[in-house]
């Protein structure tokens, strides 16, 4: 081959990857929409997981296009330049680690000027500055925490604090917790004794309903003596079956929960899924014979092998490494607590196959099927989509279609083979550098 035809070659190289960039510009609009609009929210975890589970990316790179879609929300300059196919995606994907929408004119210029080698070394740098800034704040923040708790002169007590982010966030979700919990004791209520003063009084404002979820929080803390407890532990069933029936396990409907007033009987049995249970036997009249002792409804040497086999959480595209034993035939049903029987869910996943709705069919050799709420199978690797006979060609006419104009020199970096001084140009760049005033 002669060098003129190399040229050729080249050029055809940079230029059909300048028209894949531009494509991913368009992917990643679609990403960021699909994600804002919460397209995934129909039993995966996140936007990633969901586009793990439907593309097949591999979880890290999934988790870096949404992260790269979200941040080229606020940077119109960057994507703009990814959307015309002038820097690569790789040097996006680095610039949008620092950017923000008053530094993204700067970076881009770097991106625009430098080799996607220089890229990550000044955005490595910047990340420097950036971490000893975030440093020093969070120390302040740490420094500034604080809860004041004080009487006020007609009794009550006052609280007023400033918590770190995290901390906050945890109380957040604790008060969440609570109000729930309240709400359905409020609502259980309610559906027993359907008084008319009841229906007059107004409903609690949000601020009494925080008050009375930090009561809640406190009086359980202190119950379990400040310890948080290990997952299995927390709830307990009791089972009323009748002694005859017990006899005969083939009988249909020989356990019955007890009826948890507090929560719905999905969940129940969700909580009775794996769980530590007391089994009380009663005579033909209903008396009370023998109480049973409490045991594990998945014995720990189980849920071991258990772990061992499933590794993370079946559901399709989840797999986090944690969770909870389910009975895919529930035990209350007959179902045995034997391994083929068992399926490690996540917390989000066993609350998607008890109370929303999906359904989930053990297959032989441990196999489980995965039906979406309207019956439609949620399969574990979905099929590829229909691509034209001639993507090359297609994905051109489809950029030449929105106007863009890519040849081989348009994601040509504007680099000449001068040496990077990262130290100086950080110094010029980032606005927290010791530099810059
Ligand atoms: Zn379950
Ligand atoms: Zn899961």
């Amino acid at each position: 081959m002669d060098d003129h035809s190399l040229d050729r070659l080249g050029d055809e190289i940079a230029q059909l990857s300048a028209h894949l960039d531009a494509a991913t510009a368009r992917l990643l609009d679609l990403i960021r929409e699909f994600d804002e609009r919460k397209g995934w929210n129909n039993g995966f975890r996140s936007c990633a997981a969901w586009l793990t589970w439907r593309v097949g990316l591999d979880p890290g790179a999934a988790r870096e296009r949404v992260r790269v879609a979200r941040a080229l929300g606020s940077l119109p300059a960057v994507a703009r330049a990814l959307a015309c196919g002038e820097i690569s995606y790789a040097k996006v994907r680095a610039i949008t680690r620092v950017a923000t929408p008053e530094t993204e004119e700067r970076l881009l210029a770097v991106a625009r000027a430098g080799t996607a080698a220089h890229v990550e070394r000044i955005v490595r740098g910047w990340r420097r500055v950036d971490r000893l800034a975030e440093a020093r704040e969070s120390a302040r923040q740490h420094a500034r925490r604080g809860l004041h708790v004080y009487q006020d002169e007609d009794g009550m007590v006052v609280v007023r604090g400033r918590l770190a982010p995290e901390v906050g966030a945890l109380l957040l979700q604790a008060l969440d917790a609570a109000r729930e919990k309240l709400y359905q004791q409020a609502r259980a209520v309610r559906t027993f004794d359907d008084s008319p003063e009841d229906a007059q009084e107004d409903p609690p404002t949000m601020a009494q309903q925080q008050a009375d979820a930090l009561a809640l929080i406190a009086e359980t803390a202190l119950h379990h003596g400040l310890d948080p407890g290990t997952p299995g532990e927390r709830y307990q069933v009791v089972v009323h079956v009748d002694a005859a029936v017990l006899a005969d396990p083939d009988q249909p409907g020989q356990s019955v929960l007890e009826d948890g007033p507090r929560v719905s009987a999905e969940t129940s049995r969700r909580l009775a899924c794996d769980a530590s249970r007391v089994v009380m036997r009663h005579d033909r009249d209903g008396r009370l014979l023998e109480v049973g002792a409490r045991t594990r409804t998945i014995p720990p040497a189980l849920r071991r092998a258990l772990l061992h086999r499933d590794r993370g959480c079946r559901f399709p595209g989840c797999g986090l490494p944690f969770g909870q034993g389910h009975h895919v035939r529930h035990w209350a049903e007959g179902g045995p607590t034997t391994l083929s029987n068992l399926a490690l869910l996540c917390r989000r996943h066993h609350r998607a196959v008890h109370e929303e709705g999906y359904r989930v069919v053990g297959q032989a050799d441990s196999a489980l099927e995965f039906r979406l709420p309207n019956g439609r199978p949620l399969l574990e690797v979905p099929p590829a989509p229909g691509t034209p006979a001639d993507p090359v060609e297609a994905l051109r006419a489809a950029n030449d279609a929105q106007g863009l104009r890519i040849d081989a020199r348009t994601a040509a970096s504007g680099w000449l083979g001068e040496p990077l001084d990262v130290g100086w140009a950080i110094d010029v760049l980032h606005p927290l550098a010791a530099g810059r005033g």
